[in-house]
């Protein structure tokens, strides 16, 4: 069987696998499978967008190719393949562990992330929720120099599935305790903590796959006790509905007035007398 009918095969089973696990290992036992928003993950992120930046990102990449001419020069082509991926594994998970940091300080680039810790119930379906432009900027970083560097086409197509599969794992509601691994490899007992809402979680835990980057520049975050709770402390951010995939990309491009105001208008209803700031 080829590696492209292999793969989608791959990362269902994967997500058979990790539903069947969270049943039996829960690590929040009440959390539930069809929780708030599941079916715009699935369907709206999960499957759809990730068809259609699919498209979209290796076309352009092709173009990119087209014209640059860069993969005819067959940089890394003559590479064991094993050497290729981990070059290209290690190279973009260290560009996203930095990326990533930067989207926590950066008020703009917070916006095209926030849709990815608006979950409150983190699981393995959660982290397919990300922001269209994020996946644009981050696939494109990602793929773009290993089809430009003349890498074997098997390499994206491992990388893509890996991706797929470890990013099921690292959100999933279950009870991993893999020790002395966490100081390498990233997992769920590290990346919940980066989607709670506790008071020391903030600025914590922002590897993918290695969780060595955390570990080398101070921002390991792995404590004995479990989070109170997880999402965005975003009162009106907006997360029910058929519409809530559309719904959470127009709140990204709100103006920061307009997001105060609406909170500040909600708040009034609400009966205060003082602005919400104040309180
Ligand atoms: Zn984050
Ligand atoms: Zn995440």
């Amino acid at each position: 069987m080829t590696l492209a009918l292999l793969s989608p095969l791959i990362i269902v089973g994967s997500a058979l696998a990790l539903i069947l696990l969270e049943r039996r290992y829960p690590y929040e036992p009440k959390q539930r499978l069809f929780r708030e928003g599941f079916f715009t993950d699935l369907l709206a992120y999960g499957l759809l967008q990730s068809y259609l930046l699919g498209l979209l990102i290796t076309g352009f990449i092709t173009w990119l190719d087209r014209h640059t001419g860069w993969s005819r020069l067959g940089l890394v082509s003559g590479w064991p393949l094993l050497l290729q991926l981990s070059f290209f594994f290690v190279t973009h998970d260290f560009y996203i562990y930095w990326f990533h940091r930067l989207q926590h300080v950066s008020p703009w680039l917070w916006r095209v992330h926030e849709a990815h810790h608006s979950v409150d119930d983190v699981d393995w379906l959660s982290g397919t929720r990300s922001h269209v432009l994020e996946i644009c900027i981050n696939q494109t970083i990602e793929f773009a120099p290993i089809v430009l560097l003349g890498a074997s086409p098997k390499v994206a197509l491992l990388k893509a599935t890996l991706d797929a599969v470890w990013g099921m794992y690292i959100h999933s509601n279950l009870n991993v305790h893999s020790g002395r691994l966490q100081y390498v490899i990233n997992g769920p007992e590290m990346h919940r903590w980066h989607h709670a809402r506790d008071l020391a979680a903030p600025g914590k835990n922002y590897g993918t796959k290695l969780a060595i980057w955390d570990h080398l520049f101070g921002t390991a975050y792995r404590p004995a006790h479990k989070p109170a709770r997880y999402g965005l402390e975003e009162p009106r951010y907006p997360k029910r509905g058929a519409f809530a995939y559309v719904a959470q990309h127009v709140y990204s491009f709100l103006p920061e007035a307009r997001r105060t105001a609406r909170v500040e208008a909600e708040w009034a209803a609400e009966g205060h007398a003082e602005p919400r700031g104040s309180a």
